[in-house]
């Protein structure tokens, strides 16, 4: 039906196979192989983990049996009251009280099967904790270090993190470190001792924990095999036509194919068709293509939450690049820390610069309807003498000459006028914000009220983690640009993972999990490792169900 005729012959025949080696693609193999069914998982990149394994690889599951064991306090209510809200009524609430019950079961049975351990963290605020149901710790957890030594063969295929990937350290090291507010008392000896070890953290450690029990289970990623379309038999999806080093695989499924190949934030027409100029510097690496979203497609799936992203700012050093593209770094925390705005070109504020990346760029996708432009694009990060002296902003590093392509200059109205700004603006904006930072108080965005600021801030300064005046020559600026760690609008799913068509029933055979699907989160983001989180809880009921019942 499909572009498969039928005097084609299978080449391969398995019971699932899953499209894609990110978090959803690895967990619903796992879960897959551990249900009683054969698995083939196919990676289309030289390596396996996708987005997954550049992460933070932080997951957030609320009422996670580990909560309890540091305090942690929560409950199915609390964390119900907090979706509903941060999902602004826009989810089934089926799919939210799914991933309540599943998330915690996924954990347990990655724990159980598998040696990954999470560990909570206990210091790391939900995004909002000041909601309703909110927490201030625990429903985030990390995977902590993984010794790429123990892959065996496997080691060099495991894809690594162009900015964590040096320094392997666990999120509870970081955070107790003062990774953001005393970049240089980090311990290089030891991390250097680390990387040489062969020890990854974050994203690279679960893909990695992950990635060894396939190995383990005796199942062998195909790298370089790109899945092309779906098969189809009388309504029902029955396989997948692959492609590798120009041969054409056949493969049929016979209880299911599961769609984890992430999402569509480096398909140029894609994101110009749904999301128009609000990506223009994705994070991730440039593999995430929206190929299950047009094989969803192709089968009638019905899509939903295509005009969000995980949206962050993001920063660009000029000829950095990886994958052969530009790396485009999300700023998860410069922006956080004091002696830093954020204005537009009317040298403005127009944001919490502290609050979370995804929230932030809200503002950024403010249209003024009489100039008939972005109210709030072009937009800069600014920061003084101070920060420099302090903190790490990019590459720079504080005690080290200025890199070059920072832009610099001995007064605030000269570098207005370098990069185009409002120069009285800039003037009246930061002669106001260090008003505020004298008090401690943030009376236009309340910076540094909210517990999350604080995570991202200084605890060292004075009355406001997250505020500090602008007052010391030389100042600097840096475009932020529009980017995202990830697509969130796809194929829409039900409960077991199944991939809803059109008409409203399940596309017998067809599963889906990850940035593939129709964001679970709306347009919101609870707390950090709610991609992944939510990625592999239904990664592996797809696969958990794929193999009981075969779609
Ligand atoms: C710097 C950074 C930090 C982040 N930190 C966190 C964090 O700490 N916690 C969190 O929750 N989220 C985090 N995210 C977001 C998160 O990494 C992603 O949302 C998530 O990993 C997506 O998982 P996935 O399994 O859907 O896709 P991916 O992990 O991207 O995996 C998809 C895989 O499918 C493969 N593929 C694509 N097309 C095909 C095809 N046709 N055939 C076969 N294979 C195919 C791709 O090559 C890729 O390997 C971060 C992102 C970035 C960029």
């Amino acid at each position: 039906m499909f572009g498969f005729g039928k005097a084609r012959k299978f080449t391969h025949t398995t019971d699932v196979v899953v499209l894609g080696s990110g978090g959803a693609g690895l967990t619903s193999a796992i879960a897959a192989h551990d249900g009683g069914a054969q698995v083939m998982l196919l990676e289309k990149s030289n390596r396996i983990g996708g987005t997954t394994a550049v992460s933070g690889g932080v997951v957030w599951i609320p009422c996670n049996s580990h909560m309890a064991e540091v305090g942690c306090e929560d409950s199915r209510a609390d964390a119900m009251t907090y979706l509903r809200r941060i999902t602004e009524g826009r989810t089934d609430e089926v799919l939210l009280e799914r991933f309540l019950d599943a998330g915690p079961e996924m954990l347990r049975f990655l724990e159980a099967k598998t040696s990954l351990r999470f560990a909570p963290l206990v210091k790391y605020p939900d995004y909002h904790p000041e909601l309703p149901g909110g927490k201030m710790g625990g429903r985030s957890l990390e995977p902590g270090l993984f010794d790429t030594n123990e892959l065996g063969t496997w080691k060099d295929k495991l894809r690594r993190s162009p900015v964590f990937g040096g320094t392997p350290m666990t999120v509870t090291e970081a955070t107790s470190w003062g990774v953001f507010s005393d970049p240089l008392k980090l311990p290089y000896a030891e991390l250097g001792k680390r990387y040489k070890q062969g020890l990854v953290c974050y994203g690279g450690s679960l893909v990695g924990r992950l990635l060894k029990a396939l190995l383990d289970r005796k199942l062998e990623p195909l790298l370089e095999t790109a899945a092309r379309e779906l098969i189809v038999e009388d309504g029902r999806v029955v396989g997948v036509r692959a492609e590798r080093a120009g041969t054409e695989l056949n493969i049929r499924a016979l209880r299911g194919v599961v769609l984890a190949s992430g999402g569509f934030e480096w398909n140029a027409e894609l994101v110009k068709q749904f999301l128009g100029d609000r990506v223009t510097h994705p994070n991730s690496p440039p593999i995430s293509d929206g190929d299950g979203l047009k094989m969803a497609m192709s089968v009638g799936a019905d899509l939903g939450n295509m005009g969000e992203a995980w949206w962050c700012p993001t920063v660009n050093v000029p000829g950095e690049t990886y994958d052969g593209q530009p790396l485009n770094r999300g700023d998860f925390s410069i922006r956080s820390l004091p002696h830093s705005i954020i204005v537009n070109g009317r040298g403005q504020r127009f944001v919490n610069e502290a609050c979370n990346y995804n929230d932030l760029m809200k503002p950024f996708f403010d249209f003024d309807p009489v100039a008939y432009a972005p109210r709030n694009r072009p937009a800069f990060l600014i920061v003084d003498a101070q920060y420099l002296a302090k903190y790490i902003m990019v590459t720079a590093v504080p005690g080290m000459p200025t890199p070059d392509w920072i832009v610099q200059a001995p007064t605030l109205t000269e570098l207005a006028l370098k990069v185009g700004i409002d120069a009285d603006g800039l003037e009246a904006t930061v002669k106001r914000f260090n008003g505020f930072s004298e008090e401690g108080v943030d009376l236009d965005f309340k910076r540094g009220l909210s517990s999350y600021d604080h995570f991202y801030g200084d605890p060292k300064n004075g009355k406001n983690p997250n505020l500090g005046t602008l007052s010391k020559a030389p100042f600097y600026a840096l475009p932020v640009q529009l980017g995202a760690i990830g697509t969130k609008g796809g194929a829409r799913i039900d409960e077991h993972g199944r991939v809803v068509h059109v008409g409203g029933r399940p596309v017998p055979g067809l599963y889906a999990a990850g940035n593939v699907t129709s964001g679970l989160m709306a347009a919101g983001y609870p707390g950090a490792g709610a991609t992944i989180g939510v990625a592999m809880t239904f990664g592996f009921l797809a696969g958990r169900h794929a193999a009981a019942n075969g779609g």
